[in-house]
């Protein structure tokens, strides 16, 4: 390099591949002047081939504008949609219209002609040639220069004269060279320029290379930044990955955490310790999409969840205490299963909750203004005044990227008013889709300061040398990618003109080209890929052959993990510490409890998770369901079993109303009666109808397995009970309990999945049975399991023959397995044994976190709890389980 910044120095300009390279010629260079102790020098033209040829023709021809990318994007995508307007409706528009501009963009690059006969086109391949023939007269019309023209235009004004090429140019940092790329260095030698290639051929010999196979693409990033912290703090470190896109998330999360532990604290604002290339659209910037979220609202009623990104957005809330507000109102709205709210809905829960809705008030009354169609630029600067008016952004204390991101949105509002020529006149609503077209086509990425360890894909390290490199996701899958042609161009025409992932041959010597140039670029390189990705099973990238490979066993712990989670844990584990783990219910709070026998349950699922629950009262905000949420929907078979037996009493009403063949009109008037008045909007009576039959289906269905028993009469009906366990009183609803032969059976519906197999242990996860065996004379307890085609008893009988398919426990294999010396009157006394402890551990405030594995271990009831971000358990990972779900939500009967 030192004699390319010599060449500089001697006032040679420099184009680069790109401006990272550029950026590190430009330190270099000032490294340079610096050692030489010069104390002042001039800024050399060091920059990316594409802005010096950009400045070549603004001073060849200043009063000809070139065409920004923004307008052009923005006019390309007014074409094409106002194209599926008038034919077919496209169903994804923006994807549409950015593979068709790249088309068009590629064509004009390697100056491809389109057969001029349709009949050799695809119908995607006519529509470009349409869409570009539309979009040249607008670009002409509109006075400007396409983007895409730009090489030409110099070269043309290289030819007449009007361009200077300088004397002598350095070319860096290209694996290849494009064809307009090619015509324009040619112009450029042609008109004087003395021309010099670098790196040229490079003969710095391949460094050593270890290859790593790791579990998946986390631990990649995770082994890759502990790995950098094991080396020299001033050596220079490049983090390459084929394919950027895939691994941008996992490096970003993994490196802050490793490389700059302090970095994951809440509002933590720290200096970054390593760059990434990537960018991703602006409009995934959570500030920026906040704002975007807020001028998507109209005045009509909005689908909820659009409310509820604004509700709960930190840069909406002016205070924690109206944040709080804003949440419960968001949680009411919820809770009520309204799928859509307006402006007006949220003014009026405002007001009823007490609140201040002066805000929204505003922020309606700025709606209403706001009619018509009218010039972008008129809105650019309404959408400004809007946002003020909602209040958005008072009162938050913004950190240094997030002020980025404030910048990026003003300058994206401002590439919005210049596009008054481009779009027209537009709706307030157009003006919006609009401006979320241009925040999904800008890529945003907050500027870092120069760091040491740089991360970036395989063409952005083009010309760059490190001390070490990572080279992340060498894969079978990544290297070489797969071909991936653009839909706009008729393959044959792709390949015969060789472009981009247009073949096989193709991808594989250009990634054979840039690994080899990667491997020269630091004399020791690690090279890790997933072995396993997406669910495929994957090995190491066939490029990499016949290079070292790391031993298989290689373990994680060989660089330790600098985490705060980890360190911090570390240290709990090497401090002694007493931990009571009991939080005991007090007098006073004992008379309040309430939760019945739910809190039996839950204790018995996780200690922590009852305490939560029904002594800190945390409560799930639901989800809001299209049709009947599952609670609701149990809570009307519960209401159709009621009054099926209130009519039947018993087994012999059944048999009779079988033998008339009068069971189906039953079932039928006894479901119609319990779906009468639900609420399903916005879908149709039709629905409910459908929801009508499952149920009569299920019911018979149901019918069929009691017609199966001998005799029994119903007994009772959903009836309350009252437990005393502990010194607080549980409360519960049987869901029915029969007479059958003396003997009385407790019944209980469950539209779940159900098991038995940890009824004789200490801590059976559904134990709502087990208490109520406690209520009378009990001969057999049952969950009767209602599901399309799996209708059953599964429960625990005294004797044989009082329940289909369940055996006296004499006999039964639970009994066989666990007990063969108890008999049913022990299993009783077990039972309220088993309760009792559960209710005195509740009382004496046990409230360890400590998910039940189950009888057979491999239970998980994290999966289906609410509670994870509280309890915190992922911070020490599940220990029980492998992903086996258990019924611990119920069915929605109301316990
Ligand atoms: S997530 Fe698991 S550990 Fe946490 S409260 Fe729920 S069941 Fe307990």
């Amino acid at each position: 390099m030192e004699a390319i910044l010599n060449l500089i120095k001697n006032g040679a300009v420099a184009v680069t591949v790109n401006k990272r390279l550029a950026r590190r010629f430009q330190r270099a260079y000032d490294t340079l002047m610096k050692n030489e102790g010069t104390r002042a020098w001039e800024t050399p033209l060091i920059l990316p081939l594409s802005s010096f040829a950009a400045r070549l023709r603004e001073e060849a021809r200043p009063d000809k504008p070139l065409l920004s990318a923004t307008r052009a994007g923005a006019l390309w995508g007014k074409i094409v949609e106002e194209d599926g307007r008038e034919g077919t409706p496209l169903l994804n528009p923006e994807g549409v219209a950015s593979a068709s501009f790249e088309a068009y963009s590629l064509i004009r690059e390697y100056r491809i002609k389109l057969p001029s006969d349709d009949i050799y086109l695809t119908d995607e391949a006519r529509a470009l040639k349409r869409w570009s023939a539309v979009y040249d007269n607008e670009v002409e019309r509109l006075g400007f220069i396409e983007p895409s023209a730009l090489f030409d235009e110099v070269i043309k004004y290289l030819k007449a004269g009007r361009a200077k090429a300088p004397e002598r140019l350095v070319i860096a940092g290209f694996d290849e060279i494009t064809p307009s790329e090619s015509r324009l260095i040619s112009a450029l030698k042609a008109a004087g320029s003395d021309l010099v290639f670098w790196p040229g051929d490079d003969t710095t010999p391949a460094g050593s290379v270890t290859i790593r196979p790791m579990e998946d693409e986390v631990a990649e990033a995770i082994e890759a930044a502990r790995w950098i912290r094991t080396l020299p703090e001033d050596s220079i470190v490049g983090v390459i990955a084929p394919d950027l896109r895939k691994y941008r998330g996992a490096i970003v999360r993994e490196f802050a955490a490793e490389l700059n532990p302090p970095s994951v604290l809440p509002g933590a604002e720290v200096h970054e310790v390593f760059n990434i290339s990537l960018g991703l659209p602006l409009y995934s910037d959570p500030l920026v999409k906040s704002a975007l979220d807020i001028l998507s609202v109209g005045l009509i009623d909005e689908d909820l969840h659009k409310l509820s990104l604004i509700l709960l957005s930190p840069y909406f809330a002016q205070s924690m205490e109206e944040g709080l507000a804003f949440a419960s109102i968001d949680a009411g709205l919820k809770k009520d299963n309204c799928l859509k709210a307006s402006l007006f809905d949220l003014r009026a829960r405002l007001g009823r909750a007490g609140r201040d809705a002066a805000r929204v008030e505003r922020w309606i009354t700025a709606l209403r203004s706001q009619r018509g169609k009218d010039a972008p630029s008129r809105w650019a600067l309404l959408f400004g005044a809007l946002l003020k008016e909602t209040g958005w952004l008072k009162g938050v204390k913004l950190g240094s990227k997030e002020h980025q991101s404030l910048d990026a949105l003003n300058k994206l509002l401002e590439e919005l008013s210049t596009l008054d020529e481009v779009l027209g006149a537009l709706t307030f609503k157009e003006a919006v889709a609009g401006l979320k077209r241009l925040a999904s086509v800008t890529i945003h990425q907050a500027e870092v300061p120069d760091c040491r360890v740089e991360v970036m894909g395989l063409l952005e390290s083009a010309g760059l040398k490190f001390d070490y490199i990572w080279l992340i996701g060498a894969d079978e899958f990544s290297l070489p990618k797969a071909p991936a042609p653009n839909p706009f161009i008729p393959l044959f025409i792709q390949k015969e003109h060789n472009l981009p992932l247009s073949s096989h041959e193709r991808e594989l010597e250009f990634a054979r080209r840039t690994l080899e140039r990667v491997l020269r670029s630091a004399p020791s390189i690690q090279a890790s890929f997933p072995k396993v990705t997406e669910e495929k099973e994957c090995d190491a990238s066939p490029l990499l052959k016949g290079l070292g490979r790391a031993d298989e066993t290689f373990i994680a712990s060989k660089w330790p993990s600098s985490r705060l989670k980890d360190t911090s844990r570390l240290n709990v584990l090497s401090e002694v510490y007493a931990d009571p783990s009991l939080v005991p219910v007090g007098e006073a709070e004992l008379k309040t409890l309430s939760g019945g026998t739910a809190i039996i349950k839950d204790h018995s699922i996780c200690p922590f998770r009852a305490f939560a629950i029904h002594r800190l009262k945390a409560v799930e905000v639901p989800d809001t369901e299209l049709g009947i949420a599952p609670m609701k929907r149990g809570s009307i078979l519960h209401e159709a079993m009621r009054a099926f037996w209130d009519k039947l009493k018993g087994s012999d009403g059944l048999k009779t109303a079988m033998e008339k063949k009068e069971l189906n009109d039953i079932v039928r008037d006894i479901t119609r009666e319990a779906i009468k008045g639900v609420d399903v909007a916005p879908l149709s009576d039709k629905f409910l109808e459908m929801e009508r039959q499952r149920l009569e289906s299920l019911l018979l269905d149901w019918a069929t397995v009691e017609a199966k028993r001998g005799d029994f009469r119903v007994k009772a009906v959903e009836q309350e009970t009252e437990f005393i366990l502990s010194g607080f009183k549980v409360k519960g609803r049987i869901d029915r309990i029969d007479e059958a032969g003396g003997n009385d059976v407790v019944v209980d519906y469950k539209t779940g999945t159900v098991q038995r197999n940890d009824w004789l242990t200490a801590r059976p996860l559904d134990p709502q049975l087990l208490i109520y065996s406690m209520a009378g004379a009990c001969g057999a307890v049952t969950f009767a399991r209602l599901a399309p085609g799996e209708c059953k008893f599964v429960g625990l009988s005294h004797e044989d023959n009082i329940l289909p398919g369940i055996k006296g426990f004499e006999n039964d294999s639970l009994r066989a397995k666990a007990w063969p010396d108890k008999d049913w009157e022990g299993l009783l006394g077990f039972w309220k044994t088993v309760i009792e402890g559960l209710a005195r551990g509740f009382v004496e405030g046990v409230v360890a976190v400590d998910p039940n594995p189950g009888a057979d271990g491999k239970a998980d009831p994290c999966k289906l709890c609410e509670l994870p971000a509280l309890c915190r358990i992922a911070e020490y990972g599940t220990p029980h389980g492998n992903g086996e779900e258990n019924d611990v939500e119920g069915d929605g009967d109301g316990d």
